[in-house]
């Protein structure tokens, strides 16, 4: 099979595509045909060499992928070969023709859903579910600012929290942003790029401040969002890429948490309830992954610049 390969950390250069033997699935173990991967972040700083979590080199990146299950190993019992299926995670890497996943990895895709939207949901959806209901506990009637919404996981968490009752309020850095994030069903939504958006989004709340705070770029953002938050008020840092200088007394004076969140942290009986409630989201059409960017296997390169610039239109897949 054709699949990308890192055989050093360095720059985007470094992923190319080669030729590589097939995988095949041992026990618990599911090989699914790749029809399209979705990229994150996260997968350009691996790449980089930066991140904590170095795989060993040479290695395959990513881990979400939507495609048709190829074979499974013994013992599988809860998907057979032909299903339509997204994973949540890879053992052998989803930018790539085949992909090999622990069985608990592999979700069913719903026929309503495509192969590219189906790559959107792994990491940025139950990301946004995640952040939403396991570690800020919004419930419905609540506010919530989504911190970059026009991202893989912002454009998520909207839908998400709209169609649980919240009121939503998202921010987008472009005119093309700010509409992509009103169209999937933000409330109301502010330019990030502008001094003043969290002057406007608190005078937009009537000056009471969010519940919740879905913050993608906290080194920049976290000590203003804890001026806006309301009594109780619960800010999820889901990204950073720096660090910043906080006044702790804001939180004092609003009985406020910061609460951290990495994936990678998620229990399996949480993530067993995330992917329930996404796949029933698929199949009633409230979780409908916006699709920015379809790309070849060849151009992952591209790809990692691409979704590290500012401009996000939603998602970015690759397919083989
Ligand atoms: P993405 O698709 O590249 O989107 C990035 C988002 O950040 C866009 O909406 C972008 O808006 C926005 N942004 C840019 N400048 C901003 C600013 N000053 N303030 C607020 N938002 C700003 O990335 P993603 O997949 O949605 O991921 C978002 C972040 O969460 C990344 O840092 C990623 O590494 C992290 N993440 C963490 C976890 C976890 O488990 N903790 C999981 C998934 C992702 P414009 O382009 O419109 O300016």
């Amino acid at each position: 099979m054709k699949a990308i390969r890192v055989r050093a950390f360095g720059p985007p250069e470094v992923m190319r595509l080669e030729e590589v033997p097939d995988p095949s699935p041992g026990r618990g173990q599911v090989l699914v045909r790749i029809r399209a991967a979705g990229v994150n972040p996260v997968e350009t700083y691996v790449r980089s060499g930066a991140y904590a979590r170095r795989p060993a080199l040479p290695y395959t990146p990513g881990n979400d992928a939507a495609g048709i299950v190829e074979a499974v190993g013994d013992g599988v019992r809860g998907v057979s070969a032909g299903d339509r299926v997204y994973t949540s995670e890879t053992v052998s890497g989803a930018y790539a023709e085949l992909a090999l996943c622990d069985e608990t990895r592999v979700h069913p895709l719903p026929s309503s859903a495509s192969y590219a939207q189906g790559a959107a949901v792994g990491v940025p959806c139950a990301t946004a579910w995640r952040a939403l209901f396991q570690r800020a506990r919004a419930v419905p009637g609540e506010t919530v600012l989504i911190h970059g919404a026009s991202g893989g996981v912002g454009i998520a968490a909207v839908q998400i929290a709209r169609a649980a009752g919240l009121r939503v309020f998202g921010t987008a850095g472009t005119a093309d942003g700010i509409a992509l994030v009103l169209r999937v069903g933000a409330h109301t939504v502010f330019d990030h790029r502008s001094e003043g958006h969290m002057e406007e989004a608190m005078a937009a709340t009537g000056g009471r401040g969010f519940d919740v705070i879905l913050e993608m770029l906290s080194n920049v953002n976290l000590a203003r969002d804890l001026k806006t938050l309301a009594m109780g008020g619960r800010v999820v840092v889901i990204g950073s890429r720096g660090t910043v200088e906080i006044d702790p007394r804001d939180t004092m004076a609003r009985d406020a948490s910061i609460v951290g969140m990495s994936l990678f942290n998620m229990p399996d009986a949480d993530r067993a309830v995330v992917h329930a409630a996404l796949v029933a989201g698929l199949e009633s059409g409230t979780l409908r992954p916006v699709i920015g960017r379809e790309l070849p296997l060849s151009a992952a390169p591209e790809s990692h610049v691409t979704v590290m610039s500012p401009g996000a239109r939603g998602k970015i897949v690759l397919v083989p």
